[in-house]
């Protein structure tokens, strides 16, 4: 063994001996309880394991130090992941801190935005939301309603957002609001770090179809921004939401931030993307007959199951590419429409799989004793649906690669 390797070696043991001292008690075992998605349990766990995984120097890659990044050489950084996945582990706090709020600050932010904001992102202290989305600015983004008005050095802002993610746990948002009405269309917009405690702000659920309230609306009724919490430029605020976008589709930011460990306890997002879950998949068609035979016995499922499992490997290479670009500083754009897209209709087709295999069972949700796995498969397979329609839709997406990556014509 090489010095290297057995230096590797002995820092995957370390890794490995950290996760068995600070994981919850008892996780990984069939009495160990997940909290209730979507909760304030649930958050809390969260942010405290973020916590713990920063102390302990785990998280928190591709940042510069004096905004509270931690450096490692990447083959310890893979080590980390790796050991994390294995051993499954809490998600983080319910924020877009890492996956769009600290990339677009980086992006776009002051200097003192950047330290004030980021290193509490990377520790999972403080939680953020996306305040993109309005009635009617959705697919169409450029046509944002809320209006944001200068008085003094001060913004106010009115109007309306919605399918706001993480919306109940979110300390920080970022908005776009339009701050010139006679402006044309991506000259009129100006991105705000908005305190989400500020007075005139509120926050209700929206129920999804699986049953949470995953995310919410929010109402401004007068709510006041200091002008120092601008994020880029008056009217710039297009460059913005697009930096914001392509952060969150490329998931590049979350990546080396270090969010959580990827799953649950009990393997709850094994059943959502990743070889985890065509491994749990694998074990479900074993366990599972149709007219007297396994799942797995019937080589028109083998089929689907291997080439789910070369989807999920082309899209793992292309999340790498794209992140290897990103440690480069070169920030992703159309390619990271190119893996969002792939992963959320391959995270719908896996989806629609699982329900062939379990059949009439894809009717009892987790409220039913009977439910497989607690209605776990179920509640991925209509949680995908959302994967592609979030971020831009699937067809938006598919409209971005045409033009901008083939060249199509509009
Ligand atoms: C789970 C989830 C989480 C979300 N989280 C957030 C968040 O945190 N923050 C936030 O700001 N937003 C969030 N969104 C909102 C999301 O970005 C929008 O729902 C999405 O952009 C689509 O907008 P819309 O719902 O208004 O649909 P519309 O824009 O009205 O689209 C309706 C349909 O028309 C199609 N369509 C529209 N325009 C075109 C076109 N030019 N070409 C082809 N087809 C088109 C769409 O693909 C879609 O099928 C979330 C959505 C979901 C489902």
């Amino acid at each position: 063994m090489s010095d290297g390797s057995a230096k590797l070696e002995a820092f995957r043991k370390e890794v490995r001996t950290w996760l068995r001292e600070n994981l919850p008690k008892g996780w990984g075992t069939p009495e160990y309880k997940d909290p209730e998605r979507f909760s304030t349990e649930a958050h809390e766990l969260g942010k405290l394991w973020q916590k713990k995984l920063y102390d302990a120097g785990y998280a928190g890659f591709g940042y510069p130090k004096e905004y509270g990044g931690v450096e490692r050489p990447p083959e310890e950084i893979a080590v980390i992941r790796e050991e994390l996945l294995r051993h499954g582990s809490p998600f983080g706090p319910l924020s877009l801190g890492l996956l769009m709020a600290a990339p677009t600050i980086m992006a776009h932010g002051e200097e003192w935005q950047k330290e004030r904001f980021i290193p509490k992102i990377l520790s999972g202290e403080e939680s953020w939301c996306e305040l993109f989305s309005e009635p009617n600015a959705g697919s169409d983004v450029a046509n944002i309603q809320t209006t944001a008005v200068k008085e003094g050095d001060e913004w106010v802002v009115n109007g309306q957002k919605i399918w706001t993610s993480m919306w109940e746990f979110s300390d920080w948002g970022i908005l776009a609001a339009r701050s010139d009405p006679n402006a044309p269309r991506h000259h009129n917009l100006t991105c705000f770090i908005v305190d989400c405690k500020s007075p005139g702000y509120t926050k209700l659920p929206l129920k999804q179809m699986t049953g949470t309230s995953e995310f919410g609306e929010e109402y401004f009724d007068n709510v006041r921004i200091p002008d120092k919490n601008r994020l880029g430029e008056v009217n710039k605020g297009w460059g913005v939401i697009l930096a914001g976008l392509m952060a969150e589709r490329s998931g590049g930011g979350a990546f080396w931030g270090g969010m959580g460990g990827g799953r649950s306890a009990t393997g709850g997002a094994a059943r959502g993307i990743g070889m985890l879950s065509v491994k749990a998949i694998i074990d479900l068609a074993k366990e599972t007959h149709h007219y007297g035979r396994a799942v797995w016995d019937d080589p028109v499922f083998r089929q689907k199951i291997a080439n789910l499992a070369i989807e999920v490997e082309a899209m793992r290479y292309s999340g790498l590419r794209m992140v290897a670009k990103m440690r480069k500083g070169i920030m992703p754009t159309n390619e990271a429409s190119i893996v969002k897209n792939f992963q959320a209709e391959m995270r719908r087709r896996q989806g629609d799989m699982v329900m062939e295999i379990i059949g009439a069972y894809s009717q009892l949700m987790r409220d039913s004793k009977r439910a497989i796995d607690g209605g776990e498969w179920v509640y991925q397979m209509m949680r995908a649906r959302g994967a592609t329609i979030e971020m831009g839709t699937s067809e938006i997406n598919r409209n971005i690669i045409a033009e901008r990556v083939l060249g199509l014509p509009r």
